[in-house]
């Protein structure tokens, strides 16, 4: 089984082509992503208007490398799977309506792929994990701890109250000077400081609420810089280490809570496992933290890599191959109308049309 995979809900324009075929591994035939940072960059976040024309722009190229680079032909293809919510409007009209198109004209299935489903079950094309596991996925747009029980199958334990993770990154970057995107900045400048200099809040730590929270620690550093003007840069450099150990303790606290949630759920679960996904996962220091909390736990730690973490179409056609093999039903995909917002509880509803 072949699937082309169409990826457009925010900044990057990605198609991929991933083929699954009895009794071997699923295969990546091809992952081509555009990103649109430096478009962005300017405005020091993603402008929608802007990220729309240029998925217009870019979107029939990236499918036709990708078809290229896979050595396949719409022929060899059985499904068009492209994300369908949640993400930016424009984007999203702009990725199901070419899949849209390209299903109906060449006769194929149609799947519409919740972009977290698709994160939510990268672990399983990149290391075959196994059903039941748990999800932390912190990206730009979202920070949950969720159950994935089966395809279709999620329940959310925890999401954040107020800022993504990613954005906390992008926002407390913005605030110091550092260029967009925010986190990878963010971390390069916390090599240099000291995590210890600024007691900044462990927000909902210890909380019986399983949530999580970044408001107050965004506040917090906007309050340490405003207090030392001008900034230098070894204040940055301490600023961004003790912002990102804050990060990691209230992080490890949220996950821990969870961990032990998954034991009382699952008490015979012989390898239970937690899996990351999501842009922020590329964090060297979050990394770490989780791997040493699963190991205290006795979890297995799946991180897939950076790649698969942060925004791509590999996730989006293997969603679909896992929809297909599920034989979750065939709805009509064809009159699926993207969605801005989608929570993971609501895609059990299989959205899988056939090509006529
Ligand atoms: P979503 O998937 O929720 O719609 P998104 O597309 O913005 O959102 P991703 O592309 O998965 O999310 O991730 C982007 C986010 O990851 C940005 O907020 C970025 O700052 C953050 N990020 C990237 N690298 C790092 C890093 N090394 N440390 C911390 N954060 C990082
Ligand atoms: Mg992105
Ligand atoms: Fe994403």
């Amino acid at each position: 089984m072949r699937v082309l995979g169409i990826e457009t809900s925010c900044d990057e324009t990605a198609a991929s082509v991933v083929a699954l075929d009895a009794d071997s591994a699923p295969e990546i035939l091809a992952n081509v992503v555009f990103s649109q940072i430096e478009e962005h960059a300017v405005f020091g976040g993603v402008v929608p208007e802007i990220a729309a024309r240029a998925h217009v722009e870019a979107l029939d190229g990236i499918i036709e490398a990708a078809l290229a680079d896979s050595g396949t032909s719409l022929d060899d293809i059985d499904a068009v799977a492209a994300t369908a919510g949640p993400g930016l409007v424009g984007g999203l009209i702009v990725g199901l309506m070419t899949a849209k198109a390209i299903a109906a004209a060449a006769g194929k299935t149609l799947i519409a792929v919740n972009h977290l489903e698709g994160h939510a079950l990268t672990a399983r094309l990149t290391d075959n994990v196994a059903f039941p596991y748990l999800l932390l996925l912190v990206s730009g747009g979202h920070t949950q701890i969720v159950l994935v029980r089966g395809v279709g199958d999620y329940q959310r334990w925890a999401t954040t109250i107020d800022d993504a993770l990613g954005e906390a990154f992008d926002k407390t970057a913005k605030m110091l000077g550092l260029p967009y995107p925010g986190g990878p900045n963010v971390e390069k400048a916390a090599r240099n400081g000291d995590a210890t200099h600024f007691a900044f809040p462990r927000p909902m730590k210890g909380s019986a609420q399983p949530d999580f929270s970044f408001s107050g620690l965004k506040t917090a550093v906007r309050q340490a810089a405003s207090a030392i003007a001008p900034l230098g840069e070894q204040d940055v450099a301490d600023i961004c280490a003790s912002f990102q150990a804050a990060v990691s303790d209230a992080l490890a606290d949220r996950v821990s809570r969870a961990l032990k949630r998954f034991r009382e759920t699952f008490p015979d679960e012989a390898q239970p496992t937690l899996v990351v996904a999501g842009g922020v996962a590329a964090n060297a220091e979050i990394k770490a933290t989780l791997h040493t909390l699963c190991a205290r736990h006795g979890f297995a730690f799946v991180a897939p890599p950076l790649k698969l973490c942060s925004d791509n179409a590999a996730m989006i056609a293997w969603a679909g191959i896992e929809r297909l093999r599920a034989d979750l039903g065939h709805e009509d995909a064809f009159d699926f109308a993207p969605r801005s917002r989608w929570p993971l509880d609501g895609v059990s509803a299989p959205v899988v049309g056939s090509g006529r």
